[in-house]
């Protein structure tokens, strides 16, 4: 490819994402390709290239670099300028200087690529091999304890390469060339299914007796990349009741694997965008409409289903032999507790509860519950952020080094500041439990280490009994030099999307969640903000309720809806004849009533959560949650959206009161209205309710950029409409594309105020 050009020196700068994803050897080979002598190395914020060439080669070379970037890799940008004269006798991967504790240069877990697919069909000593991987596909975090990214550094550190892995590893035109997980039949981790009858290691007869045992209504525990998963035939009614009676009947939809898109297309609608997220090399499960039925207990009743493909060459190989086209996929744990990752655990939990273990000898080092995604407006929505998307940091447009943002507690996830990049912890879940506070702990010490973290700047939630709050408090007597701050929840919630959608000036913010604890001492959750990342003022919210039995009234949707009936209607409220006085129990109704009338353990709430679990349960949907926003979501998947009507609300200064609306949907009810009808309706009063408040709002201060935010989001009818009407209206809406919603995105808007006011020298 040489051409007859005149020859300079040029240097390529390429910036982004683009270390620890087999940039240096791509960029070896391509040069090799092009014949040119030259070298590469890693920089802080990417990697440099100098070769010797013509203008026109340098041009296609940094084209090619473009177009065959390794996938996991994210280019911003390639600039190409001229440089100096120096000898050169061929092209060379340099040694990075000791500058990489500014680096975060590990990958995310990446699904079997198409050459691997090839690969073990054709090499003799891959054939059907179950860890096969390349320098494009394989574990990345999951298996690694320390930077830099070198095999004995991570979990494979006690296999012992045989001489042909060695040779493909060394081999530079090769495509393992430095492949850290490289493995064969030879020399790599072997399977282990433990039954009843025994162990079996030969994976053939695992794959066979899995199959048959899929089809016979068998229930495994199986371990993953991230941790173990829970598997049964997708199709077998019995086998999936067994599997909810083994997760203590647990009420989350269950996720579905299927063997390829065409097959799982017969069950979902996916349009163009989920179709390209559920076959990316990250493979998260993605949240779709269900068009076709499996057996009730898989979605357990909701209007979506969670859909993902193989991505592990296991997976592969069972669905090779498997005549049915889907497994229920489910993380592999017992109610809240985290997912599994140790084999010794999982057998000891799993071995007399389930048919079969299947194991394997090497360790997960990261856990990572698999991601899950959904495609709102066409727009990517994180939901659950974790394996294929974990480290990748979140670019910031303010530097965040050595701030630590503890998160929120129920759907936990931290954050480190790296310079311009924050690194968000995987999913960690719900504090409160013991094992996962413990995971959080881990966590911490393991992304310390990993990415040479020492933090000077502590922030945590304003809420003092949040367990991350109380971690944040040890912590800065751990670095007494280190500073600590608060940040009020929905504020954080606010500045997340901004940090994501590189925002930083006045905006209408706008905070839907279940609870946050207020700058007021009160519970909030359905604020209306004039905020930038320094200061939110609040404009509107729901008019405050008592919220009977505190914290527990979420997993009770009827208490809220005693509240809000008792409100509305007064003592009166026991004669109206509403499915609810048929389904609780009155001695409670009463208890709750006593509560709300002495004012006892009764705190003020202003929260969107709360009133979604009251019309719920009022409607007679949900009375009782057996899972996190159980009430809302079954609220949204019966709701008709062919409906335009709404009810009636009152905007009384700051406070936005329901009275009138649930007046409303108690004589809806009352008339045997649909459900969906009164479900639609609610949710368009939801939407006008924000709209009102945004152009209020946007009246006063001439702002015009709406943020959005809060796990209230994460329903997709009230997020499409929402933006399509305040898109309608003339503004510009902003939700976040990287982070999740909800709470996990929480660290990341603590991290982003800190980074402001240190920028803004109001701290220092
Ligand atoms: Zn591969
Ligand atoms: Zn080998
Ligand atoms: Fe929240």
């Amino acid at each position: 490819m040489q051409s007859n050009g005149i020859h300079s020196y040029y240097l390529l700068k390429i910036k982004g994402l683009v270390q620890g994803v087999g940039f240096r050897p791509f960029i070896y080979r391509l040069a090799n390709e092009f014949q040119l002598k030259g070298w590469v190395e890693n920089q802080n914020d990417g990697v440099l290239v100098k070769i010797e060439s013509a203008y026109e080669v340098a041009e296609n070379f940094r084209r090619s670099i473009i177009e065959k970037a390794p996938p996991a890799s994210i280019i911003q940008s390639v600039d190409i300028e001229k440089d100096g004269i120096e000898v050169l006798d061929s092209f060379v991967i340099r040694k990075s200087e000791t500058n990489s504790d500014k680096v975060t240069a590990v990958s995310p877990d990446i699904a079997m690529c198409e050459d691997c697919l090839h690969d073990f069909k054709f090499q003799k000593h891959r054939f059907n091999y179950p860890f096969i991987n390349c320098t494009n596909c394989g574990p990345r975090f999951t298996i690694i304890q320390q930077l830099p990214y070198d095999r004995p550094n991570t979990t494979m550190s006690s296999f012992v390469m045989c001489t042909d892995c060695g040779g493909e590893y060394t081999d530079i035109a090769n495509r393992r060339f430095h492949a850290q997980p490289i493995a064969c039949h030879h020399c790599g981790p072997v399977y282990s299914l433990h039954e009843n009858a025994g162990i079996v290691t030969k994976i053939e007869i695992i794959i066979d007796t899995m199959v048959s045992g899929l089809l016979a209504g068998k229930i495994f525990a199986i371990k993953g990349l991230g941790g173990f998963h829970l598997m049964c035939s997708a199709f077998d009614e019995q086998a999936v009741n067994r599997l909810r009676e083994l997760k203590f009947r647990e009420g989350k939809p269950f996720a579905v694997m299927f063997r390829s898109v065409e097959s799982a297309k017969e069950y979902i609608t996916i349009n163009s965008e989920e179709e390209s997220i559920i076959t990316s090399w990250r493979r998260p499960i993605v949240l779709a409409e269900k068009i076709k039925d499996l057996p009730p207990g898989v979605a357990n009743g909701l209007s979506t289903l969670g859909v993902m493909l193989p991505y592990m060459p296991f997976h592969y190989l069972l669905f090779e032999q498997l005549q049915i086209s889907a497994v229920v996929l489910t993380s592999g744990n017992l109610a809240d507790e985290p997912v599994m990752t140790s084999n010794a655990a999982a057998l000891e939990t799993f071995v007399d509860k389930v048919d079969g273990v299947l194991t394997y000898n090497r360790d997960i080092y990261n856990r990572a519950d698999d991601s899950v995604v959904a495609v709102y407006n066409n727009k990517v929505r994180m939901v659950r952020r974790s394996r294929g998307y974990t480290p990748t940091p979140i670019l910031t447009a303010m530097n965040t080094e050595g701030i630590f943002a503890a998160g929120a507690e129920l759907v936990n996830s931290f954050g480190m500041g790296k310079g311009n990049q924050a690194i968000m912890s995987q999913y960690i879940g719900d504090l409160k439990n013991f094992e996962t506070y413990s995971f959080y702990r881990e966590t911490f010490d393991r992304f310390s280490q990993l990415f040479k973290f020492k933090p000077e700047w502590v922030v945590s939630d304003l809420h003092p009994d949040y367990l991350s709050s109380q971690f944040a408090d040890e912590l800065s007597r751990l670095y007494p030099e280190a500073k600590r701050l608060k940040v009020q929840h929905h504020h954080a919630h606010i500045a997340a999307v901004m940090a994501d959608r590189q925002l930083d000036e006045r905006v209408i913010g706008v905070s839907f969640d279940g609870t946050g604890l207020g700058t007021d001492g009160k519970i909030w959750g359905a604020e209306v903000f004039t905020a930038d990342l320094l200061h939110a003022e609040r404009n509107f919210h729901f008019e405050y309720i008592p919220l009977p039995g505190g914290d527990k009234a979420a997993e009770d949707p009827w208490r809220m809806a005693i509240s809000y009936l008792y409100q509305t209607f007064g003592d009166e409220m026991l004669q109206l004849p509403l499915p609810i006085f048929e389904h609780v129990a009155s001695k409670k109704i009463h208890l709750v009533l006593q509560m709300l009338k002495a004012n006892t353990n009764c705190p003020l709430v202003s929260s969107a959560g709360r009133l979604f679990d009251a019309v719920a349960a009022i409607v007679g949907l949900t009375y009782q949650s057996s899972f996190h926003a159980e009430a809302p979501m079954r609220l949204e998947s019966i709701a008709n959206i062919e409906i335009n009507d709404r009810y009636d609300f009152e905007i009384l200064q700051e406070a936005i009161s329901f009275r009138t609306m649930i007046h409303q949907i108690v004589k809806d009810v009352l008339q045997h209205e649909p459900r969906d009808l009164i479900s639609g309706k609610f949710h368009n009063t939801m939407v006008e309710v924000i709209i009102q408040a945004a152009t209020e709002v946007r009246n006063k201060s001439g702002l015009t950029k709406v943020v959005l935010s809060g796990g209230t989001f994460q329903n997709r009818l009230l997020s499409e409409k929402i933006e399509n009407q305040l898109l309608n209206e003339g503004f510009e809406v902003y939700f976040p594309g990287n982070i999740p919603v909800n709470d996990q995105g929480i660290a990341l808007g603590q991290l982003i105020i800190v980074a402001k006011m240190r920028q803004a020298e109001l701290i220092r």
